[in-house]
């Protein structure tokens, strides 16, 4: 089968490489589409480093079901499904707590495990969503990412009536904007990419007026620490300031800042299982609006994958790759 496996930081190639071997408790799934986001660019660029290289990147995908385990019961060949790509052990105190984004043995796909960017994959059963068989391609690759969304506005508490800023309109930024204002949320975003604030304004989000008072949220995807500094200002006392973007940058903040404040910082990674995929997948299949698609940007073939990861970058819209 066919993969696109990062040779070095940059550098990218499609190679042919062993189908992977179904266990027992295993789905084999024919991928569709994989999305592409800011952690898979933090890998591309050598931010972040694989545990070996050549390395399978992408965690974002989509595909139909070609072959299943002996163990495994609910899914079947030629159903369509999403994957859950991070594997928590579901056995640990923190799992058994309903936290399993804080598993300590979470083995996270294209970046400890191998990810999706090829033709096959397997994943374990208790990780893979079916998914109903009509939906197109653009709106289940955002699955994953919309996911990451729905929970950060979740542990915020942020309730319908309410306002927010959203620092940075990347994919992550739009499915976030798109999740709020579904929500019933005021969302003003800042995003220096003109065509990238343009998006997220035709989600319904607004541009950040720079005379609005203090908000009481904040969502940061951008991970710059200038960035979440500026955003904390912008805060009103209290305010919820809710991390998602990730830097090793330390931040210019001062405890009494935080104090005076009363600032409730929250670094929200991930998701918890099986709760917010569930929600994601039940609002998917309720075909609640607006659709997940309407973030998607350009798809491009797996041969060019090289040239969708540079405009991953700074494409207005999520860049993926379809597989099919
Ligand atoms: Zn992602
Ligand atoms: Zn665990």
């Amino acid at each position: 089968m066919r993969a696109a496996v990062l040779t070095e930081p940059g550098a990218l190639s499609v190679v042919s490489v062993p189908e992977p071997s179904c266990g027992p408790g295993d789905v084999l799934i024919r991928m569709r589409g994989t999305g592409l986001c800011g952690s898979d660019l933090a890998v591309h660029a050598g931010h972040r480093r694989p545990p070996r290289l050549p390395w399978i990147l992408g965690h974002e995908g989509t595909g139909r079901v070609v072959g299943t385990g002996g163990e495994v019961s609910g899914l079947r060949t030629g159903q369509d499904v999403v994957i859950e790509p991070d594997y928590c052990c579901l056995t640990c105190d923190t799992c058994l707590a309903g936290r399993t984004s804080a598993c300590g043995a979470r083995a996270a796909v294209g970046l400890t495990v191998p990810g999706l960017l090829s033709e096959y994959v397997v994943a374990p059963a208790a990780f893979v969503w079916p998914v109903a068989p009509d939906l197109p391609a653009e709106d289940l690759v955002c699955v994953e990412p919309a996911t990451v969304a729905r929970a950060a506005m979740r542990r915020s508490g942020i309730a319908p009536g309410q306002s927010c800023l959203v620092i940075g309109a990347g994919s992550q930024g739009l499915l976030l904007c798109q999740a709020l204002v579904g929500h019933g949320v005021t969302v003003y975003v800042q995003e220096p990419n003109a065509a990238r604030l343009d998006r997220a304004c035709s989600l319904g989000a607004t541009p950040l007026p720079p005379d609005t008072g203090g908000l009481p949220f904040l969502f940061e995807t951008s991970g710059a620490p200038g960035a979440v500094e500026q955003g904390l200002r912008r805060l009103a006392t209290p305010g919820t300031a809710v991390l998602i973007g990730m830097s090793t940058a330390p931040l210019g903040v001062s405890p009494r800042d935080l104090v005076a404040g009363q600032i409730t910082l929250i670094g929200s990674m991930i998701y918890d299982h099986p709760v917010d995929f569930a929600q994601t997948v039940g609002a998917l299949e309720a075909r609640t609006p607006p659709r997940l698609g309407a973030v998607v940007g350009a798809g491009y073939p797996l041969e060019d994958v090289e040239q969708a990861f540079t405009a991953a970058y700074t494409a207005p819209g999520k860049v993926w790759i379809d597989l099919s």
